[in-house]
């Protein structure tokens, strides 16, 4: 980290013209060491926080603002400016409710849903898209975004599982990496978040979440720790619920001992908004900046729904933090250590030197981006019978229908949801990719649940239904374009099922009964169930939410001009019932055990033997992929060493296109119980028909550890692991092994 901010001060240096309030600067400290910009960070920040009164640093532990934080006019230390994150830069003017996308005051490029840029496995995209993302967020005049979001999907009901990369550690931790470095090489302030453990909205700010330190440590830490250690991010927001007793923003083994001590991280702490319950505990604690602050803190925790929420805010308001140090229950010393936290990233940032300059919006390159981003990210689940792509050579007609296909449908919703400035939607998106020679005609065929009560009674959802199901009889091929609105699947609640809303399981049916080329198109932030009728149709295809690109993306690959190369980041179960947390979730009396501990996702269901529905890494295409020579080299490695595994990808069918090579890991011999299989390595290559690319993986000590609670610490045993090469959890090609020796 120490190095990471070294370079990027140097990096920054240059950047620096007019520094901030120096003509008029009542203090006298104009040519002051800190407004130096070429001198080290570290020596500005002492330099600084020397100048500061007691009553100036505790003014900056909460915010100014709904999205600013205290500024400082006597010395010229500017507010950080936030914008929600991490899909796209959102409305900072106030809460979601009030800046919902109707109401919007201003628009920026809605980029696709966290688990559609997982479904890529791509980090040099998810760097692009990041990188993007930083430049709206200067071209609107902010400073700091609040994401990536990287909790694990731990259930399928939780409403925010879009916005995160998945149910697996490794690929979160991958593209938490590239997403923090692409924003904060703009100068731009990532917020990894909400740690910990966010992983239910139900009760989110009252659950005390009961989970073990090895889980902890091995599934829902890893991104965090990732991004600390690799990426160097700058800011981490605190989680709303509780861990093992504490609130996240007052947890000191979540912020002193393992994000600060262990993890050395250098950063600053914020809060999730408005969830702060003390003033001494929590400063002591590492949470270093409350938020909101001021007046729309107040106004908001007034608000009755707040209330009863049971948002905690207003703890660190200058008033009570100098109370606190007075009484002795907080020490002076944590007050500075978040200030000069603070400070530290703020200089780090170019905050003090320049007047931020850079970034544009709704480029071409972003339309662009946003685009290939939805492409990359969709999932074919099935393609019986080749039913894609689709042609003009193999149809004439083509019935679209569905509640998501004309209505846009770019992200989930809560504080994640932007508002661009247009949206494919899937029928704009299919009816460019068909061209003239087919004939595409649409039918709503359900109306979405709360979106149109004139249609939703008995009658209406008969007369819709009846519609779409004579279209389809008439069409050559079917496409039905199904899943959630952002008022049905959001932050703030979970979803009361995996089912489909609205009717849309009796829809598939009536309308596959009607024809029997039938594709679904699932657009959703999470699984959903589909025993109803996958067995009846032909194809199933999962672009997420794409964001303002996403009818694009389904256009493209329906037809065919695109490949589909996505793979699920989760895996799909056949029912609620065999999703590896249930029975555990939601919790009762505010209590929620991890019982199911690090077998969640796909490690889970190989540990009880359950078949889902769609395994972890499963995504077909129209092309085929052929794993040869197996390379596991050394045999044996010395603690601490590494091991390169090699082998080589064939295109072997006729179209170009991407495969996501997986790399597990097993561990048989560990004197603990091990996963069947745990994800290590991946690596999307792009082939054209016929060519081939050797690839390797590199295995380092952390992709042979579990972690010991008893030694507060990652251990290696010596041993046997298997090395499991393939194209999903469930599709293992090729297979190896190699010895770790004493
Ligand atoms: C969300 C955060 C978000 C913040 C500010 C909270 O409700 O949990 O993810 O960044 O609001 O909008």
């Amino acid at each position: 980290m120490k190095r990471t901010l070294l370079t990027l001060a140097l990096i920054f240096a240059p950047m620096a013209t007019t520094p901030h309030l120096s003509a008029q600067d009542p203090s006298g400290n104009g040519q002051a060491p800190y407004k130096d910009a070429t001198r080290p960070v570290e020596e500005r920040v002492a330099d600084l926080l020397g100048r500061m009164t007691a009553q100036e640093k505790a003014a900056m532990l909460a915010g100014e603002g709904w999205m600013e934080s205290e500024p400082n006019a006597r010395l010229g230390i500017p507010p950080i400016r936030m914008a929600d994150g991490p899909l796209g830069v959102r409305d900072w003017t106030g809460p979601s409710a009030v800046t919902s996308e109707e109401k919007s005051t201003f628009t920026s490029t809605a980029f696709p849903s966290g688990i559609a840029l997982a479904s890529a496995w791509d980090v040099g995209l998810a760097g692009r898209d990041a990188r993007a993302l930083a430049q709206e967020v200067k071209a609107h005049g902010r400073d700091m975004i609040l994401g990536p979001t990287v909790n694990i999907n731990r259930v399928p009901l939780w409403g925010r599982n879009f916005e995160g990369y998945g149910e697996d550690p490794y690929l979160a931790a991958r593209l938490a990496v590239a997403f923090v470095k692409a924003v904060q090489a703009e100068g731009v302030i990532p917020s990894v978040k909400h740690f910990a453990a966010n992983n239910q909205e139900f009760e989110r700010h009252r659950i005390d979440e009961r989970i073990d330190a090895r889980t902890l440590n091995e599934i829902y830490f890893p991104a965090f720790k990732a991004a600390v250690q690799e990426g160097g991010a700058w800011a981490v927001m605190s989680a709303y619920n509780k861990v093992n007793g504490q609130w996240c923003a007052e947890n000191p083994y979540l912020l002193k001992e393992t994000l600060q001590r262990r993890w050395g991280f250098k950063g600053f702490v914020v809060s999730d908004w408005g969830s702060t319950y003390s003033t001494a505990a929590t400063v002591s604690a590492g949470m270093n900046l409350e938020m909101p602050g001021g007046e729309p803190m107040r106004s908001w925790m007034t608000h009755p729904s707040t209330q009863k929420d049971g948002n905690g805010a207003g703890w660190l308001t200058a008033d009570k933090v100098l109370a606190a140090v007075a009484a002795g229950q907080l020490r002076q010393e944590a007050v500075d250590d978040s200030v000069r936290r603070m400070l530290r990233v703020m200089f780090t940032a170019g905050l003090f030197d320049s007047p931020r300059r850079g970034g544009e919006l709704d480029t071409q390159e972003q339309r662009a981006l946003a685009r290939s981003a939805a492409t990359e990210g969709v999932v074919l689940l099935k393609n019986e019978g080749g039913m894609l792509p689709l042609g003009a050579q193999r149809i004439r007609t083509l019935a679209v229908i569905g509640p998501s296909a004309a209505i846009p449908r770019s992200g989930g919703g809560g504080s994640s949801l932007v508002t661009p400035s247009y949206v494919v939607t899937a029928l704009d998106g299919i009816r460019e990719a068909a061209g003239p020679r087919v004939r595409v005609e649409y039918a709503l065929g359900a109306a979405m649940q709360g979106e149109d009560p004139e249609h939703e009674t008995p009658a209406a959802v008969a007369a819709l239904r009846a519609e779409a199901v004579k279209l389809a009889a008439r069409s050559d091929a079917v496409v039905v374009v199904v899943g959630n609105g952002h008022h049905l699947e959001s932050e703030g609640f979970d979803r009361p099922s995996m089912d489909l809303p609205a009717n849309q399981d009796e829809l598939i049916r009536a309308v596959a009964a009607a024809n029997p080329r039938v594709a679904v198109v699932l657009i959703v932030g999470a699984p959903v169930t589909m025993t109803q009728w996958v067995d009846r149709v032909s194809a199933v295809l999962c672009p997420w939410y794409g964001g303002q690109e996403g009818g694009h993306a389904i256009g493209d690959i329906l037809f065919g001009l695109k490949n589909p190369s996505g793979k699920t980041p989760v895996t799909f179960p056949r029912r609620l019932e065999d999703a590896t947390a249930y029975g555990n979730y939601p919790g009762e009396n505010l209590h929620v055990a991890y019982a199911e501990g690090i077998y969640v996702g796909y490690r889970g269901f190989e540990k009880r033997g359950v078949a889902p529905l769609f395994a972890f890494g499963h995504g077909l295409s129209y092309t085929t992929f052929e794993y040869s020579g197996l390379a596991v080299t050394p045999a044996r490695v010395a603690p601490g060493g590494k091991v390169d595994v090699s082998l080589t990808v064939r295109n072997s069918g006729g179209r170009a296109g991407a495969e996501v090579v997986q790399l597990y890991v097993h561990d048989g011999h560990a004197s603990v119980d091990r996963p069947p299989k745990e994800l290590k390595g991946f690596a999307r290559v792009e082939l054209a028909p016929g060519e081939s690319r050797r690839v390797t993986m590199t295995l380092d000590q952390a992709a042979m550890s579990f972690f010991d609670p008893s030694r507060n610490d990652w251990v290696a045993e010596p041993g046997t692991f298997d090395v499991l090469v393939g194209a999903s959890s469930a599709d293992i090609r090729l297979k190896g092994s190699f010895e770790l020796v004493r």
